[in-house]
């Protein structure tokens, strides 16, 4: 058994970031550009008309009086229609939103400047316009007012969020180079398992690891690769794990502690997983193992066996897990943990003699004079308490009772 912060410092040591990966735009929502997104295009990609009505020269309504004109209408343009026609002095164009302007013009007149009919006002027919507050150049987009061809529009760097997807979509990048989403392969152990859409049936227990690990990886941005249920038999294990190992993280749920068909580290060992610990002091949790499956050629599969109990599994994910996935993605240091603080109890805390303890608790209150109150907890088993608390108190091993009004150190979730 080896102490927290050693077996954390141990997870750190073991990972590194996975290099960028060239990949399709939508594959990489939420990761960070390793490469700048380049655009193909201007944009706008030509002088683009911002609203309906008509496209006019500002010289010919510089010279109507009061800015009340009327020109032929000599051409209609939805979104989409293009012309080689000229707009020639006392003439204009019917325009939709998102045409391109003709050439000729260099301004749109609202189609609420209409003074009588607008719905006549077609190629061929004459209109009437009265703007009172025309500017020439108005509601007109030109061409490359945005960002030109060749413009890097995005930085490495850049995460991309929906604005940075629209934005490469624009630029024409059907794909980018970015940073990985490390995959990470789920096993639930356990013959006494059925899936959550199963009513259990005396001496089964609902898998909920599965459904909960998989969210725990979602949240983190990485990709879970869901491996289902193993019974407690040594070769249905091994060909998941088998399978597990070509994933970047493999995360194991039940069979590592200590009762006879706890199997779990004898079959990681014989599939060539070396062991870097096995039972860590803290509480829940105590029976996490953790180790590293090594190639020739490409970066290690590290391997955590998460203690069957779905608090000490949760407990585990969130110390030991992900700080590995937030290395895996390359984030900085600040982020691999859940961020601690201190807080005020308002009401009594248990801590277990022996070993540092979780305890879930509800917090209130402003970042410097945060309350923390622990929730109704029975144990390892039980998750809710976890549900809904907004973080974990964290006490030391060797005191048994934290008095109301004393100070405690609060993990906060994420
Ligand atoms: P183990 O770590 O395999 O000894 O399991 C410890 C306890 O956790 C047992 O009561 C198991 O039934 C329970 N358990 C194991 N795996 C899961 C799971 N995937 N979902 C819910 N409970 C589980
Ligand atoms: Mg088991």
């Amino acid at each position: 058994m080896i102490e927290l912060t050693e077996a954390i410092s141990l997870v750190e040591a073991a990972a590194a970031p996975l290099p960028p990966r060239r990949q399709r735009l939508l594959d990489a929502c939420g990761l960070e550009l390793a490469e700048p997104v380049v655009s193909d295009v201007d944009s706008p990609p030509w002088d683009r008309a911002m609203m309906d009505g008509f496209a006019v020269r500002s010289d010919d309504v510089a010279a109507a009086a009061s800015h009340a004109l009327e020109l032929e209408v000599v051409v209609d343009l939805a979104a989409g229609d293009v012309t080689t026609l000229e707009i020639r002095p006392g003439s204009c164009a019917r325009i939709m939103t998102g045409a391109p302007i003709p050439a000729g013009v260099d301004a749109i007149v609202p189609v609420e400047c209409v003074v009588d009919d607008a719905g006549a006002a077609h190629a061929g027919s004459r209109v009437r316009l009265h703007d009172a507050k025309f500017r020439p150049g108005q509601h007109v987009a030109r061409q490359g007012a945005a960002f030109r061809a060749g413009d890097a529009v995005l930085p490495a760097g850049a995460v991309l969020g929906a604005a940075e997807i629209g934005l490469a979509a624009e630029a024409g990048a059907t794909h980018v180079v970015a940073r990985c989403r490390p995959r990470v392969a789920l096993l639930s152990t356990g013959s006494e398992l059925v899936p959550p859409d199963v009513r259990p049936a005396f001496g089964q227990t609902r898998n909920s690891n599965g459904p909960m690990l998989m969210a725990a990886v979602q949240l983190l941005n990485a990709e879970p690769i869901p491996l289902g249920i193993a019974a407690d038999r040594p070769e249905a294990i091994r060909a998941a794990v088998a399978q597990g190992l070509a994933a970047d993280v493999l995360l194991l749920s039940g069979g590592v502690s200590a009762g006879d068909l706890d199997l779990v580290p004898e079959i990681l060992r014989q599939c060539g997983v070396e062991k870097i610990f096995h039972k860590v002091r803290h509480k829940p949790g105590k029976p996490v193992w953790f180790g590293v499956y090594s190639r020739a050629h490409s970066a290690p599969t590290l391997v955590f066996g998460l203690p069957g109990n779905p608090a000490s599994s949760l407990v585990c994910f969130e110390l030991f897990v992900r700080p590995a996935l937030m290395i895996l993605a390359g984030q900085p240091r600040d982020a691999w943990h859940l961020p601690r603080t201190r807080a005020r109890l308002a009401a009594p805390a248990k801590a277990v003699a022996d070993r540092p303890v979780y305890l879930p608790c509800r917090l209130e209150g402003p970042m410097n004079a945060l309350v923390a109150t622990p929730l109704p907890w029975t144990g390892s088993s039980d998750l809710r308490g976890f549900a809904g608390a907004g973080g974990y108190i964290a006490l030391p091993a060797g005191r048994t009772t934290h008095e109301p009004g004393s100070e405690v150190d609060v993990v906060l979730r994420a």
